[in-house]
């Protein structure tokens, strides 16, 4: 184990020289990692790097964020866009797949950038902030389509918006008479909790119902600050969903899976997906045989409550959406 440096804990850790202060890489490493840094993003945030074990290479929190040399390496399985959003986009910002729900990315940028991430050639702190214009012209695409009726807004992740810019979009949204619902796609009631403000909080209280599918992969992410945040929402209203990705190393055993599960009920939240891996670039090292997966599905039953259980879904190839695993 390296010598514990003393760890900063009051900012987010976005560069290898970062990491190397915090004590979260060797210093050998460096080089290696400066050229996966000038690829793809890296953010860590005081919560997450807390729960860090420095020198443990197996610690699921770090397999999420730390970045590793083997994401220069691409398998020839590996797509830029595994999850074809770019075919399916009618105007900027927008991904419409199904008949009644469509996507709408307002920007690009995340609290963290987890390494396994399908659209990991597109976020970073740079932000992909959709421009005064392009919202406007994304809000008429959902005004002009009469048959959506559930907008899901994620990114990036949509939390990382001021609270005040996030209710003038869920605002408009709901104004609109076909909408029915919404959903927000996020990461930051567990991997940012401080985010989590009462103006946030007061922006879910809308005309229609405010979803929020709050991503999580590992039991240690709910921190008692965390789980402020979840009690904060629901008590608002704000029914709670938990997407899971299946990850080697960080929840493909019975009793991770099952601890995060439990976690995730405990702090009012209902698993809706556990996703298989998409072959993003470079991230092959986190990738479950799809049979392990179902014999841990299968362990599961019985073993939780019905309602803990998750859907295990992954996305076909050239956007045909998301199907079960079976
Ligand atoms: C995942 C996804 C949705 C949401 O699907 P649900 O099954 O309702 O969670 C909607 N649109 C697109 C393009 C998606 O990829
Ligand atoms: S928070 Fe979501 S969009 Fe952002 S890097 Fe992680 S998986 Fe990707």
């Amino acid at each position: 184990m390296p010598e514990p440096i003393a760890r900063d804990q009051s900012r987010t850790l976005r560069t290898p020289q970062d990491l190397l202060r915090a004590g979260l890489v060797a210093e050998a490493m460096l080089p290696a990692l400066e050229e996966v840094a000038a690829r793809y993003a890296t953010a860590i945030t005081p919560a997450m790097a807390a729960l860090i074990t420095p020198g443990d290479p197996a610690d699921p929190i770090g397999l999420q964020y730390l970045p590793d040399p083997a994401e220069l390496t691409i398998a020839p399985h590996e797509m830029e866009d595994p999850t074809a959003d770019a075919p399916f986009t009618p105007v900027k910002g927008v991904v419409h797949r199904y008949p009644d729900r469509a996507l709408l990315k307002p920007l690009l940028a995340c609290p963290v950038y987890c390494r396994f991430c399908f659209r990991r050639e597109k976020v970073g702190p740079d932000g992909g902030v959709l421009t005064e214009a392009e919202l406007e012209s994304a809000l008429l695409w959902f005004e002009g389509n009469t048959a959506i009726r559930e907008v899901i807004l994620t990114g990036g992740d949509p939390l990382m918006l001021s609270a005040r810019r996030l209710g003038e979009i869920l605002g408009r949204l709901a104004g609109m008479a076909h909408i029915e619902t919404l959903r927000i796609h996020t990461r930051v009631p567990v991997a940012d909790p401080a985010r989590v403000t009462g103006a946030l909080v007061a922006a879910m209280r809308q005309a229609k119902p405010v979803f929020i599918a709050v991503h999580a992969n590992h039991a240690r992410e709910f921190t008692p600050d965390a789980a402020m945040a979840l009690a904060r929402l629901a008590e608002a209203g704000v029914p709670l969903l938990g997407q899971t990705v299946l990850l080697r190393g960080v929840n493909d055993e019975a009793p991770a899976l099952e601890a995060l599960l439990r976690a995730m009920i405990r702090n009012r939240i209902k698993p809706y997906y556990l996703h298989s891996l998409d072959p993003a670039p470079g991230t092959a090292r986190f990738q479950v045989p799809e049979d392990d997966g179902l014999a841990l599905m299968a362990a599961l039953r019985g073993r939780l409550p019905g309602h803990a259980l998750p859907f295990f879904v992954r996305e076909t190839p050239m956007g045909g959406g998301k199907k079960a695993v079976s």
